[in-house]
């Protein structure tokens, strides 16, 4: 990692001919629980500050932001093609974004959420995912990884991933329900739920959704030293992040994003060396 106070950029992904960079709340104009730089409409901040907060964000970034597309994150798991012919704007019942057109930044919001970001330097395409317990359950990250392979040959073994902050097991205490859907979508849900003892009256679990996903990634075929996880909670880092679960739904959001450069890219680096 690496980066200003206002974004941190995925290091893993740099002279690899992509950018990726995920948002702190440091930096911004917005005041109270959004303080500072909350990147989300939907939470009751006011929307001239989060305007701002995003003009911010994009600077720090140096992409062009006139290109970009969103997910929708409707907690699917649909991952969506951009291709130059898509409209720009949101990818309607996407959580998840996969491309190989360069200069078109693929942006997803994040609040707890996993972000994990995708990079095949051999077919030159990538992209973004928002995994919610919801969309790992169902695999969002799978289907990533599934759809790279159709859509632009990608062989998994040569992608990259990397999981960013987000609610780590030390503070991501679910109960019955997500259990239940855990258990049913993943084989190996037992690996990844703790049970937490002492929290109250009904049986909770603490939910590893780092390791789910990196489990889900490896099964889809990826190589483990390929996929690096920051291991960076946004409950536990309040001065870093916002955290829907530490803060409730009047909380700001941070954004994920992911973007391929071109021949000319502002962010065009030599080939480095390996992962
Ligand atoms: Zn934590």
């Amino acid at each position: 990692m690496r980066g200003t106070d206002t974004i941190i950029a995925v290091e893993e992904f740099a002279c690899k001919s992509a950018y990726a960079a995920f948002s702190t709340r440091l930096g911004g104009v917005s005041r109270g629980a959004y303080e500072s730089l909350n990147l989300g409409l939907k939470s009751g901040d006011e929307p001239g500050r989060v305007a701002r907060n995003t003009r911010l964000f994009w600077e720090a970034t140096g992409l062009d932001s006139s290109r970009h597309v969103r997910t929708e994150q409707v907690h699917s798991d649909v991952v969506a093609v951009v291709t130059e012919r898509e409209p720009l704007g949101t990818a309607q019942g996407a959580d998840a974004l996969v491309t190989r057109v360069p200069r078109v930044p693929l942006v997803a919001y994040f609040a707890d959420c996993t972000p994990v970001f995708f990079l095949d330097p051999v077919t030159r395409s990538g992209g973004i995912a928002h995994a919610g317990w919801r969309g790992t359950v169902k695999g969002i990250v799978s289907r990533v990884v599934d759809m790279m392979e159709s859509e632009f040959g990608s062989n998994p073994r040569d992608l990259l991933a990397v999981i960013g902050p987000s609610i780590g097991p030390c503070c991501y205490v679910v109960g019955e329900e997500v259990r239940r859907a855990a258990a049913k979508g993943l084989p190996w849900a037992d690996s990844v739920l703790i049970e937490a003892k002492g929290g109250g009256p009904e049986p909770a679990w603490k939910f590893d959704m780092w390791g789910a996903n990196r489990r889900l990634l490896v099964d889809a075929g990826m190589e483990p030293g390929n996929i690096s996880c920051w291991r960076i909670c946004t409950s536990c880092r309040r001065d870093m992040f916002f955290s829907y679960r530490r803060d409730g739904p009047h909380s700001g959001r941070m954004a994920g994003v992911f973007c391929l450069e071109g021949e000319q890219g502002k962010h065009d680096m030599p080939e480095g060396e390996g992962f």
